[in-house]
């Protein structure tokens, strides 16, 4: 196990153009037909991780040549080109289903005798469908530990093919290993589906593959497909960058509001894991198609039903994103999934819950209702899956304290994933923003007042309280006796109450810096602030404090979201409720605990339920949990992110 590692909040929206790896798919597919083939292959864009490092060590104990250029991403491989023929040997596939599953039937189709191993959990992953299959041709298999798993010794002296039926209902990698060594069998194979397969797309890219390499697969229907006896023939091959290593930061983008560019996929690309920007598109992002390019641009994320059958190895991807979404999602037809590297939705779900997130189990999915105030940091288990640790450092995009334990299980597909993501990390000069506002948004009692000076202090940046605006105009209307339901006359008030804001409050050249904070004013002033005409007279004044001193730390319910949508640091403070109304019991004289609760319940709801300018975590901004955090706590962590964000 190796040390856990703290995702840093990017706190502004994440561009660029990552360096994605090669497809983990691909590149296997292609390794395996390459050493198979007759003549010398060269792949390029290949991936080297754990998962393909298997696969080549594989295919070189079995006798094949390969040059290996890591700098350049690619491989030249000369093939056996013939009569497969090994004694003894051991064959150990780390813990990658996919060399396990493609070797097995190709072996059986040479000569000798060989051990095929692995890692102690694809020993814990299925083989059986595929033994079935493999026996029902005659091959002799003996399992040296448990049934249906690894070990397996292969006792191989050629196999005639035939035709076959098997079930893809719980892994395409079966069908995929059968197609693979088909050409090998005597006679060639035909492989008839007994139910729709899980994963099509990875049978297409298998297809795809084969034929690339000059063997004959004929499609009849979509469930029936019939192999040719032949030999591979050598052919040089460019991978596509990986599809699912992409959707991280895919999601990323739309997560942050950010834009981000993945080079080398397209529409028609062979891996159906592209359909991810489809999935983030029906949810709200920006997608645009390039020729040989995909982008997605970030925006508000709503909700949906999503069936990820096809393109499954994105549903934790997808749940990380839901956690950011404004309605609940719903992941479906990924049921065969908790047979993966692990039980996927209930690791999914147990680490989400840690999170904060609603998360819920279901036979064949899970079900998201997010609720973006209650995401807290948390020390993440990875179950040694790549695709957890990659899909929960997603929160800690916008989430601080996201530790991801293990991270190092992501060398499996993508070794340098967090370094590619660290590249993305938003940087801007405080010259080249319009305006360097720091939004600081929050409910009553999130530490929000506290936090936003103080972090002011440390930044040594202006501070703006824009509540207290809210609270002046509340004053001035108690003054003057209005009623608070009189709409217009409290806009009235708000365009000529004499209003001056800093160390102390001014209303109408009285000193109301007390009075502001009274009960009577706490009580009132969610409805001066829901009222459109008193926004409209008070944001632009906001907005020109901000501009005319060139930015600070403003704070407020509506920074983020409505003031300054394109603040070049985005924070909402949240806080459990109790834990809040504890802080404000403690500042308040003459209420009881239980009557600051309920005030603080009635103008959370007053404040996020309202039409103009609700309070809601604002797109991309940085939710930070107070609860159990001393104030210089929280401070540090957001001058470090603040810093971070403006000078790099
Ligand atoms: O932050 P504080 O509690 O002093 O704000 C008082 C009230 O002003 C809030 O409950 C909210 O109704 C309103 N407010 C607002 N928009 C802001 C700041 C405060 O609606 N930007």
């Amino acid at each position: 196990m190796t040390q856990a590692l703290v995702v840093r909040p990017v706190g502004g929206p994440m561009n660029g153009v990552p360096a994605v790896p090669g497809s983990k798919s691909q590149t296997n597919r292609a390794l395996l037909c390459a050493a198979l083939a007759e003549g010398t292959s060269r792949l390029s864009g290949v991936l080297f991780a754990d998962d393909t490092a298997a696969m080549l060590e594989a295919v070189m104990s079995l006798g094949c040549d390969v040059r290996i250029d890591r700098h350049n991403a690619s491989l030249e491989v000369t093939g056996i080109g013939g009569a497969l023929n090994f004694e003894e040997l051991t064959i150990d596939c780390r813990s990658s289903g996919t060399t396990s599953r493609f070797l097995l039937p190709v072996l059986l189709a040479g000569k000798g005798k060989v051990v095929l191993d692995g890692s102690e959990q694809l020993r814990s992953r299925p083989f059986g469908e595929q033994m079935q299959a493999l026996r029902s041709l005659g091959g002799t298999l003996n399992e040296l530990g448990g049934s249906d798993e690894l070990p397996i010794e292969i006792i191989a002296s050629g196999l005639e093919g035939g035709k076959i039926k098997i079930s893809a209902a719980n892994s395409s990698q079966f069908v995929s290993g059968l197609m693979l060594a088909a050409p090998l069998f005597e006679g060639g194979l035909t492989v008839e589906l007994t139910d729709t397969p899980v994963s099509r797309p990875y049978l297409d890219l298998t297809i795809e593959v084969m034929k690339k390499f000059g063997v004959v697969v004929e499609e009849d229907g979509d469930s029936v497909y019939r192999i040719t006896e032949g030999q591979y023939s050598s052919t040089d091959m460019m991978i596509e960058p990986d599809a699912s290593a992409a959707s991280y930061f895919f999601a990323a983008s739309a997560i942050t509001q950010g834009n981000i560019r993945v080079k080398g996929l397209h529409r028609n690309s062979w891996q159906g894991d592209i359909q991810f920007v489809d999935v983030l598109e029906e949810l709200g992002a920006q997608v645009t198609w390039g020729p040989d390019w995909i982008e997605v641009q970030g925006d508000r994320l709503s909700g949906g039903t999503f069936d990820l059958g096809n393109f499954s190895d994105t549903a934790q991807t997808l749940a990380a994103v839901a956690a950011f979404a404004e309605s609940e999602v719903e992941i479906k037809g990924i049921g065969f999934i908790r047979a993966k590297e692990t039980d996927r939705i209930r690791a999914i779900v147990t680490e989400l819950m840690k999170c904060g997130v609603e998360a819920i189990e279901m036979s064949d999915g899970l079900i998201i209702k997010p609720n973006t105030w209650r995401l807290t940091g948390a020390s993440i288990d990875t179950y040694d899956d790549h695709r957890m640790a990659m899909s929960m450092a997603l929160l800690g995009l916008r989430v601080p304290r996201i530790e991801i334990r293990n991270s190092a299980c992501v060398s499996k597909t993508f070794p340098d994933f967090f370094s590619v993501l660290e590249d993305l990390r938003p940087r801007a000069a405080p010259s080249t923003d319009v305006v360097g506002v720091a939004a600081i948004d929050g409910p009553a009692g999130s530490g929000k007042s506290t936090v936003a000076r103080a972090l002011a202090a440390e930044l040594n940046l202006p501070h703006f309280d824009t509540g207290a605006m809210y609270r002046a105009v509340a004053v001035a209307a108690f003054r003057q006796e209005l009623e608070f339901s009189d709409a217009s006359a409290i806009a009235e008030l708000a365009k000529t109450a004499e209003i001056s804001i800093g160390e102390k409050i001014i209303v109408d050249g009285v000193d109301a810096t007390d009075e502001i904070r009274s009960a009577e004013v706490s009580q009132l002033v969610s409805v001066v602030a829901a009222n459109r005409e008193v926004r409209r007279i008070l944001v632009p004044l906001q907005r020109q404090w901000a501009t005319e001193l060139g930015g600070g730390v403003m704070e407020g319910r509506d920074i983020g979201t409505q003031v300054f949508p394109d603040a070049v640091f985005k924070v909402f403070l949240t806080a459990d409720l109790p834990i809040r109304a504890e802080r404000r019991f403690r500042e308040t004289e003459g209420q009881t605990f239980e009557d600051v609760l309920k005030d603080l319940q009635r103008r959370d709801h007053v404040d996020s339920t309202r039409d103009d300018s609700p309070l809601e975590v604002a797109p991309g901004a940085v939710i930070f949990d107070t609860s159990n955090m001393a104030i210089e706590d929280v401070v540090g962590e957001l001058a470090e992110m603040f810093r971070s964000r403006v000078e790099g």
